[in-house]
Order: C-alpha cells, then sequence, then structure tokens
C-alpha cells in the first residue's frame, strides 16, 4: 500500500531533510518512530549502538514479550517498522545537535562513511542512561544475570534463593526490603560501614534481614554468569544466587545539556507533560527521562512523544 499521504505542508513551512529526527532506537525510540510512521511523517533514526539492557539475557514484564531476549525485542519492534516507508533507520551516533532558526541539525558519524548532517523540524532524544557500577571485581562480569537492578525485572527469575543487595544507608534499607518480597534469605553487603540508623537496622532484623559491614574483595560467579559467593577480606565468603544494586547513573550523551535542556537534580532529561523539554520542539523519552525506569514505560513515553510531536506538526501546518 503507497504511503504518500499529503503532507499538508503549507508553503510558509521551513522545508526540512525530515520532519523528525528520533535519536536512539531503544524501546522509547522505536515506539515513536512506530506512531510517527502511522502519521506518514518522514523520520528519521538515528542509533549508535546497544540498548542499557543489553547484558541481560532478557526482558521481563513486557507485555506480550515477557522473557524475551533484548536484541530481539528491538528486532521485532524494527521489524513492525518495516510497511512505513517514510521512516529511515541509520546505525550512526549523533556526536552534535543545534537549535536552527526552523527546527534542529544533528551530525552523526557512522562506521562505514564520513559524518553526515540531517535537519528536522522536531527531535526526540530516547538516548537512554549508562550505569555506573561499583568498582568491585565481577560486578561488570555478572552486570544483567548474577547482578542485577531491579526486583521488579529480575525478582520472579532469582525468588526464593539466598540474595545480597549491595549499598549503605537508606537506599540499601529500602532496597533490601523491596527484595524480601522475593525472598526471605536476604543478606545486606555494605562494602565498608554501612551507614546505617538504628531505625535502618532495626526494619531490616524485623524482615530477618542480615547485614555484612566487611569490605568486599570481589564477586565471584559461574561461567554463565551467575554469581555464586561474595567475597570478603576478612571473613568467611558468604554464597548467594543473585545481588541487588541500584547503581549511580548518567545520560548516555550530554546532546541534552549542549543544546541547554533542563536537567533535574537526579540527572534526567526534564520534560513537560507533553514530554517536551525546556527547549522548543526537542522532545526526550525513555530513561533519559525522570521517573521508572522499565523497557514497556519507555515504549509508552516514546508513543506519547509521537502523538504529541505529530499534533504540534499539525497545528503548524494547519493554521
Ligand atoms: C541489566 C538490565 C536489565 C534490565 N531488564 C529489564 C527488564 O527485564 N524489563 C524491563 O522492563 N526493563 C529492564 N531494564 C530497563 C530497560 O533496559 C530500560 O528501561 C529501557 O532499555 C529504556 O529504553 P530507552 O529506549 O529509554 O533506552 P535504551 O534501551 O537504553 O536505548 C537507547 C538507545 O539510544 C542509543 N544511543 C545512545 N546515544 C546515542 C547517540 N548519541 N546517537 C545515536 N544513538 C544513541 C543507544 O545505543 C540505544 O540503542 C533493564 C536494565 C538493565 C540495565
Amino acid at each position: 500500500m503507497s504511503t504518500s499521504l499529503p503532507r499538508f505542508r503549507p508553503a510558509d513551512q521551513p522545508l526540512t531533510d525530515y520532519d523528525v529526527i528520533i535519536i536512539g532506537a531503544g524501546s522509547a525510540g522505536l515506539s515513536a518512530a512506530l506512531v510517527l510512521g502511522r502519521c506518514a511523517r518522514s523520520v528519521l533514526v538515528c542509533d549508535g549502538g546497544s540498548p542499557r539492557n543489553a547484558p541481560s539475557p532478557a526482558v521481563q514484564g513486557f507485555m506480550t514479550r515477557d522473557g524475551t531476549r533484548p536484541a530481539e525485542l528491538l528486532r521485532l519492534a524494527r521489524r513492525d517498522l518495516e510497511p512505513y516507508t517514510t521512516v529511515e533507520i541509520r546505525e550512526s551516533r549523533v556526536i552534535e545537535l543545534s537549535v536552527q532558526e526552523n527546527g534542529f541539525e544533528v551530525t552523526a558519524e557512522t562506521d562505514a562513511t564520513r559524518p553526515f548532517r540531517a535537519t528536522a523540524r522536531k527531535v526526540l532524544l530516547a538516548t537512554g542512561v549508562a550505569d555506573e557500577l561499583p568498582p568491585i571485581d565481577g560486578m561488570r562480569e555478572l552486570w544483567g544475570r548474577g547482578v542485577l537492578h531491579c526486583p521488579y525485572c529480575h525478582g520472579w527469575e532469582v525468588r526464593e534463593q539466598p540474595l545480597a543487595v549491595y549499598g549503605r544507608g537508606k537506599g540499601v534499607t529500602g532496597l533490601a526490603l523491596l527484595v524480601s518480597r522475593w525472598s526471605k534469605d536476604v543478606v545486606v553487603c555494605t562494602d565498608g560501614p554501612g551507614g546505617l540508623t538504628d531505625k535502618n537496622r532495626q526494619r531490616l532484623a524485623a524482615q530477618g534481614i542480615g547485614v555484612r559491614e566487611e569490605a568486599i574483595v570481589r564477586l565471584e560467579g559461574s561461567r554463565s554468569r551467575q554469581l555464586k559467593q561474595v567475597v570478603f577480606t576478612d571473613a568467611e565468603p558468604l554464597p548467594r544466587h543473585a545481588l541487588f544494586v541500584h547503581p549511580h547513573q548518567h545520560q548516555r550523551t550530554t546532546l541534552a545539556e549542549t543544546v541547554g535542556c533542563r536537567i533535574t537534580a537526579k540527572h534526567a532529561v526534564w520534560t513537560d507533560k507533553k514530554q517536551q523539554t525546556s527547549v522548543f520542539g526537542l522532545y526526550a523519552a525513555g530513561d533519559t527521562t525522570a521517573g521508572l525506569q522499565q523497557a514497556m514505560l519507555a515504549a509508552a513515553e516514546g508513543a506519547k512523544a509521537g502523538i504529541n510531536i505529530n499534533e504540534r506538526l499539525t497545528k503548524e501546518e494547519c493554521r
């Protein structure tokens, strides 16, 4: 079926290469592309690598795709875009974003060609975040299988197993209490003095959660990246099936900062209810924005951004 729908662009509207450029082809970006493709918008999607959950064996809790490999979920999302021929995907990393009189210009580099430039009336940032894992031997190697970030994503897979929760103070207390929903054998590992108040300790003890404050030397795992034990400097190792940690994180790109977007205290890109950032015409969706971080929620935000972008473009075109 032809996708040559009328473009409704009055003569006074700016002529850009695309209506929309989407930066990032994870759940948020591809979901937005689907909505915009179905609006017959010309869209360029630039993607520069793997999604945040690439080290994980499966995406859990994604309706109709529970347990699908991360790469497979995105392959299916890209397949859904095939009928919408106004959507183009280029494996390319956006290295520059600038605000122009009539919209935006991006500069992107690819492995195969020289950097290219493209312009669009609106841009969607869906570049996600990167996790900063504590510098403990084994943490990075086991990340996504024996070291987990979210019980909503992976609690079910390790239910009723001996679990560890890494961190300090109020943060580790909250995470350990949450994890105790999935297992009654939970031990907090603080890797040195835990900064736990008496109240923290009471709340943990009330749920039967132990505390180990010895320094950690390394995490030991199996060849399949399952955690086997937490090894301390001066104490018996602690056999565990998995360890939960809430790592610090940072934005995968500085593109939002460079164009002057408002950034929240927790380093997320601020958006209004329509997913628009503080820069007019620049939208953001997925992990890059504030709030809960899950693949399904990122996809939902992407869809919302897609609708709001199309509404805005339509308003500008049909005056
Ligand atoms: C180990 C792990 C396991 C997880 N498991 C689950 C789970 O089971 N269920 C669940 O719901 N959630 C899970 N999550 C959370 C989930 O991965 C994220 O919420 C989701 O990936 C967010 O989607 P996104 O599109 O915002 O970002 P991402 O999926 O991270 O996608 C961002 C995309 O932007 C690209 N990009 C970045 N910078 C540029 C640039 N400059 N130019 C072009 N492209 C760029 C990246 O390469 C990437 O493809 C997990 C997270 C982790 C870390």
